[in-house]
C-alpha cells in the first residue's frame, strides 16, 4: 500500500468476530506498519459517542476549507446486509442517522454496517437538461479516502468493509437483477488503489469479473499504485480508469494523489499488462492557463511532451463499454 500514516484505528465488534475480516485487518495493520494492539474495538452502542467526539457529524465540508491534520482515521468494518425494512426501522430510531444528510449520511450508514454496497446513478437530471448521460450502478466497499483533493470531502475518516467474499456474492446478485448493465464502476467513494494489495478488494474484483462472461469492472483512481495488478489474470474484463487533470492541478489541488505524469505512467504499465485503459477529464479546475496546460499537443513543456505519446496511445485503446 501507499505509505500512509493514520493515527487512530478502530474495528467494529461485528467485523472483529468474523475470522476472515479479522485476518484482513491484521494484514492491513502490517501494511500500515502498526501493531494490531493499536486497533480499538467498538460496539454499535459506542459509535455515536465516537462520531461526536471526532466531529464526524458533518463531513460535508470540502477539504480546501478545513486545515489538514494528516491521514484519516480508519474504521475496519463489515457489511451487515440487513433487509431494507429492518434497516429503515434502525435508521428511524437513531438520531444520528435520522438527522444526517448528503455524504455524512452515507458515511454514517456505512459506519453502522447498514449502507448499500452500491448506488444507482440514474442520470435523469442530466438527461432532462439534454445532456447525454448513462444510468449505472456504482459499487462501494469504503467511504473515505487518503488523497486530499481540495474539492472533496472524504479525507477525515475512512471506513472499510472487510467481508469481501460476501460483497462479491452481493455484486453477483446485483448483476443478475440488472442484466442490461455490462460495466460496473468501483469506487467513487474512496480511491480504490491506495490500500492495495493488503486490502485485497481490487484483486478479488479483477479475478471475479475475469470469470464472468460479458461483464466488466472499472477500477477508478488517481493513484499510481498498480504493480500488484500487473500479473493478474484479468482476461480483459477490467478497465482501468484515471481522472486526468493538468500537472498543476494534480500537484496543488489534488494533493497527495499521483501527479499527472505518474498517472499516465501507471496507465502505460497497465496497458502493457493487457488492461483496457481510460481517462476522464473531470473536474476541470479553473486555474490560470488551464486551457494551455490541458492542451498537451500545443505545449512545448518537456513535462507534457513526455506524457503526450502515452496519452495518444492509451486514449486510442478499444473498450467493451
Ligand atoms: S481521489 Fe477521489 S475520493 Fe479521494 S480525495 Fe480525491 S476526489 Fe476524493
Amino acid at each position: 500500500m501507499k505509505p500512509v500514516k493514520p493515527k487512530n484505528f478502530y474495528i467494529t465488534d461485528w467485523a472483529m468476530a468474523d475470522e476472515k475480516c479479522k485476518a484482513r485487518m491484521e494484514r492491513m495493520m502490517e501494511g500500515f506498519g502498526q501493531p494490531v494492539s493499536k486497533v480499538q474495538v467498538i460496539t454499535e452502542d459506542e459509535i455515536e459517542g465516537l462520531v461526536r467526539s471526532k466531529d464526524w457529524v458533518d463531513l460535508d465540508i470540502r477539504q480546501g476549507r478545513v486545515p489538514f491534520t494528516g491521514d484519516p482515521d480508519v474504521v475496519f468494518n463489515k457489511f451487515k446486509w440487513t433487509p431494507w425494512e429492518e434497516t429503515k426501522k434502525f435508521i428511524e430510531g437513531n438520531d444520528l442517522l435520522k438527522n444526517s444528510k448528503g455524504y455524512t449520511r452515507n458515511f454514517l450508514r456505512m459506519l453502522y454496517g447498514c449502507m448499500d454496497h452500491f448506488h444507482l446513478e440514474s442520470g435523469k437530471g442530466k438527461r432532462d437538461r439534454e445532456v447525454v448521460c448513462w444510468q449505472l450502478y456504482d459499487l462501494h466497499s469504503a467511504y473515505g479516502c487518503f488523497h486530499k483533493c481540495q474539492y472533496c470531502r472524504r479525507g477525515r475518516v475512512t471506513t472499510l468493509m472487510l467481508n469481501i467474499e460476501e460483497f462479491l456474492g452481493q455484486v453477483d446478485q446485483l448483476m443478475a437483477e440488472n442484466p442490461w448493465q455490462k460495466v460496473f464502476r468501483y469506487d467513487v467513494e474512496t480511491d480504490c488503489l491506495i490500500l492495495e494489495p493488503e486490502y485485497g478488494m481490487c484483486r478479488a474484483l479483477v479475478e471475479h469479473f475475469a470469470e464472468i462472461d460479458d461483464r466488466y469492472i472499472i477500477l477508478f483512481s488517481k493513484s499510481d499504485n498498480v504493480d500488484f495488478l500487473l500479473d493478474l489474470d484479468h482476461k480483459g474484463h477490467t478497465i482501468m480508469l484515471w481522472t486526468l487533470s493538468t500537472p498543476t492541478v494534480s500537484r496543488r489541488i489534488e494533493r497527495e494523489t499521483a501527479t499527472t505524469e505518474q498517472r499516465i505512467e501507471a496507465a502505460r504499465k497497465c496497458q502493457e499488462a493487457g488492461y483496457t485503459v481510460r481517462f476522464k477529464c473531470k473536474p476541470i479546475t479553473p486555474i490560470k492557463n488551464w486551457r494551455e496546460e490541458a492542451t498537451c499537443s500545443r505545449s512545448s513543456s518537456p513535462r507534457w511532451s513526455r506524457t503526450t505519446s502515452a496519452w495518444r496511445c492509451s486514449s486510442s485503446t478499444a473498450s467493451p463499454s
